[in-house]
């Protein structure tokens, strides 16, 4: 039995590699251990995202520093050299945020670090106050009787667990989706949650929240996880607690940014592309180091220094969307506009998921495929990337809409996210956050990966 299996193993390594010889030449493996190595030591990518963040700074989607980061991206794109540079309009819903401020008034008075979150309309200008009412989870409220939050304040004290892979955001993230239509569906004037956050730090996290037309909007907001703690504590002790929140923000209608697009033009194949990017726009707290300088900034590098070695036989394409951070907006105006040639597309990933190391690689393609990406895997390793083999990678939320149409072949190339929810949304989001080096692993794990796509002799499928 054990040696049926052992020469089996021997049979299917000998199948892998001679299918994958055909894939790539010695000249083309010399070149990506050259492009390897060269990112591995480029500063391009800690250059782009310090300029990015120290020059231009937070991007909320609409305002003039959105505006300046699309001129930005176009300028940097033409300096880098990229063959065509390009912008396509992005419309969406326009918000801004002008105060936030909270304290809890009775059993005594204490000050609260909240953020109102994405959308949120405002209370009255001398702030809202009430009783809060606590739930576990956003179950719990939805459970909770008709009219039972008259004149109350709701407020979801669920916490998001901490993991490599982020899997504690998706559950986390139903009470900004849900919470403050729920909270109105019951009677509630306001509503509270506690951050969608892992950390121990007292900076409140921002995200989007989504209003029902049937029913009543209220302001919301978000409240950092001390707060949350201090406020479920006074609740367990046995005290009616009220706060008061004044949130100031505007609603402006419908909004219009860019889609920026960098292209370095196949040799062979010039209408095919592997498309590699991130999201332009970032919350207006921090600086968007992490969410998401760092994969534009990563992406725009790996493609200048695949250029540096030579223009593959498919086109490279660096897409930076717009208001992401809204509602997926560029992401959404990219895949109608691009509708008609969506099978141009022979590889898909996007960084947006910080700027710690990639630790491993996976794929969404077709079966027939899986030598290639294989293949890719191997050139991958060493930088320390290991292969996963399940072939069900989602890719970044600006691919979400590629994935659901079935229309790309997907690739995810995994972050380390342990840490990346105690910044995410939040006022630290800054660029002491990102360590270079980790940048530079993730700019050489990009540019390898868009390389190999971009250049091997078959062409990548979509399942
Ligand atoms: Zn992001």
């Amino acid at each position: 039995m054990k040696r049926f299996i052992l020469s089996s193993i021997v049979a299917i390594g000998f199948a892998c590699a001679s299918s994958s010889a055909t894939e790539f030449n010695d000249t083309q493996y010399q070149q990506i251990d050259t492009l390897r190595k060269n990112a591995q030591h480029s500063e391009l990518s800690w250059q782009l995202l310090t300029s990015l963040t120290t020059e231009v700074g937070p991007r909320l989607p609409g305002t003039k520093n959105d505006q300046l980061a699309v001129e930005w991206a176009q300028a940097q794109f033409h300096q880098l050299g990229y063959d065509k540079v390009w912008i396509e309009p992005a419309t969406f819903p326009n918000w801004r945020r002008y105060h936030e401020s909270a304290h809890i008034m009775t059993p005594s008075h204490q000050p609260l670090h909240i953020t109102a979150l994405g959308n949120s309309i405002s209370t009255p200008k001398d702030g809202l106050s009430g009783e809060i009412v606590l739930f576990e989870t956003l179950d719990e409220l939805i459970a909770a009787p008709t009219n039972s939050l008259e004149g109350k304040i709701a407020f979801i004290n669920y916490r998001m667990n901490r993991d490599i892979d982020g899997n504690g955001y998706g559950p986390a993230v139903q009470a900004r989706n849900k919470g403050a239509v729920e909270a109105a569906k019951k009677g509630a004037r306001g509503y509270l949650m506690r951050s969608v956050s892992t950390s121990l730090h007292r900076f409140a996290h921002t995200g989007g929240s989504h209003y029902d037309s049937e029913v009543t909007k209220i302001p919301t907001a978000a409240v950092a996880n001390p707060d949350a703690d201090q406020l479920a504590r006074l609740i367990s002790l046995g005290h009616q607690v009220s706060i008061k929140m004044n949130i100031q923000t505007e609603d402006l209608g419908e909004g219009t940014s860019y889609n920026v697009i960098g292209e370095i033009t196949g040799t062979e194949h010039p209408e095919q592309y592997v498309l590699i990017g991130g999201h332009l726009d970032s919350w207006d707290l921090g600086t968007g180091a992490l969410d998401d300088g760092a994969g534009v900034a990563l992406t725009m590098a790996a493609g200048k220094l695949i250029k540096d070695i030579k223009r593959p036989k498919r086109s490279v394409r660096v897409v930076l969307f717009a208001a992401e951070e809204l509602g997926l907006w560029g992401s959404k105006a990219y895949f109608s506009a691009h509708k008609a040639h969506l099978k141009n597309i022979v590889a898909a990933a996007e960084s947006d998921f910080g700027a710690d190391v990639v630790y491993a690689f996976e794929s969404n393609v077709h079966a027939n495929s899986l030598p290639l990406v294989r293949e890719i895997a191997k050139q991958l390793a060493p930088l320390g990337i290991e292969y996963i083999g399940r072939n069900q990678a989602h890719g970044g939320p600006d691919l979400i809409p590629f994935k659901q149409a079935g229309s790309a072949p997907i690739f995810a190339l995994h972050q380390n996210g342990l840490d990346y929810f105690d910044y995410h949304h939040t006022a630290d989001d800054t660029l002491d956050k990102v360590d270079p080096n980790k940048l530079k692993q993730n700019t050489a794990a990009y540019a390898v990966f868009a390389f190999m796509a971009a250049d091997a002799a078959s062409t990548i499928k979509a399942k």
